[in-house]
């Protein structure tokens, strides 16, 4: 007998299709959203695995997950919010889906880009609200781009923003030298991107390095009307030192698809017509959800199967 819970908001036909062949009893997300601990703790009893959106899996999560429980299968790359020294420790293996998702953050983070520079979202409500508004953007064509973590998606941006003829500069302590060499990307310190660049984008994990990384200070340091783009993670912008900066024009424009706290209900952000936010929908195309979701039921059930599984974040 297996019993399944599925948690991510959005998952294919495909995915589901193979998990039914395998799964006995599979329970699915009755939120819509991201849920917090004791949601999660109310779904689990009797799971034997557990496909995971962006909940939040704390470490009193595992402690109380019942003994079934063997795999978090994270349906996407990033796994801050899954407690792994706790899953560890309860011989509980995460596994992830890097790499396939990183196409449809790429594009986001450009879109964020442009409609930041261009206000493009402002515009359409004014419009529609029987306005005819004029509003004066900024061009990225060869505008300095700096971009903090340099993987899957950061790459992805460097090689859509050259169509754009930008300036590229990459700030990761664990890049790959050659590829830069390759590809015209100048290597920088997370100084010198704050200083010469007119947009940034991050794209690094959320950990104890890289948490509120961009604080008031940070942006005190940046060009004066830089747009700054966010589709990794909330904690990594300090929201209250941004909106400030917004306000003040130090910020030209802000584009957002993470949030410290998700939904993020009311924020003085959403005042200003120079932030562009969207629900943490950077992997959300087709393509990215048929490939997330199918690889993760793949990992679950390698998993459950006792077969070798590549992407075992927390290999015993
Ligand atoms: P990745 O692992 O391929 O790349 C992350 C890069 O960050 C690596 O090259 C790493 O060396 C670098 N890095 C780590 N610590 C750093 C630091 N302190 N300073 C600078 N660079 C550092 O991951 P990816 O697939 O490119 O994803 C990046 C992040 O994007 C994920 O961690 C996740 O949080 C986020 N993400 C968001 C969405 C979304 O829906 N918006 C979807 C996928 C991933």
């Amino acid at each position: 007998m297996m019993k399944i819970l599925v948690t991510p908001t959005s998952f294919c036909k495909e995915a589901k299709e193979l998990l039914e062949k395998f799964a006995d009893e599979i329970i699915y997300n009755p939120y819509n959203r991201p849920l917090h601990p004791e949601e999660i703790l109310s779904l689990l009893e009797g799971v034997d695995g557990y496909i995971a959106g962006l909940d939040y899996i704390t470490a009193e999560v595992i402690e109380k997950a019942p003994a079934t429980l063997k795999v978090v299968s994270r349906y996407g790359a990033g796994y801050d919010r899954v407690d792994i020294a706790a899953a560890s420790g309860k011989g509980i293996l995460v596994t992830n889906t890097p790499g396939v998702n990183s196409q449809a953050v790429a594009d986001l983070a450009l879109g964020l880009m442009l409609s930041a520079a261009r206000r493009v979202p402002a515009l359409d409500r004014k419009i529609r609200n029987n306005e005819w508004p004029r509003s004066t953007g900024v061009e990225l064509y060869k505008k300095t781009l700096g971009i903090i973590g340099l993987g899957e998606i950061g790459k992805g941006v460097a090689v859509r923003a050259k169509g754009f003829s930008m300036d590229i500069l990459a700030y990761d302590p664990y890049a790959d030298k050659t590829y830069l060499e390759a590809n015209g990307i100048k290597e920088a310190s997370l100084e010198a991107i704050f200083e010469q660049a007119d947009v940034i984008t991050l794209h690094v994990p959320l950990n104890e390095q890289t948490r509120n990384m961009i604080n008031g200070e940070a942006i005190e340091k940046m060009k004066q009307g830089v747009i700054l783009v966010n589709t990794s993670r909330g904690g990594l912008i300090d929201e209250q030192a941004a909106y400030e900066a917004l306000k003040s024009g130090k910020l030209g424009g802000l584009g957002l698809d993470a949030f410290e706290k998700e939904p993020p209900g009311e924020s003085p952000l959403f005042e200003l017509d120079n932030v562009v936010v969207t629900p943490h929908s950077g992997a959300h195309t087709k393509e990215a959800v048929n490939n997330m979701g199918v690889m993760s039921v793949q990992n679950l059930m390698d998993v459950l199967s006792g077969k070798e599984c590549k992407y075992i974040i927390n290999r015993k």
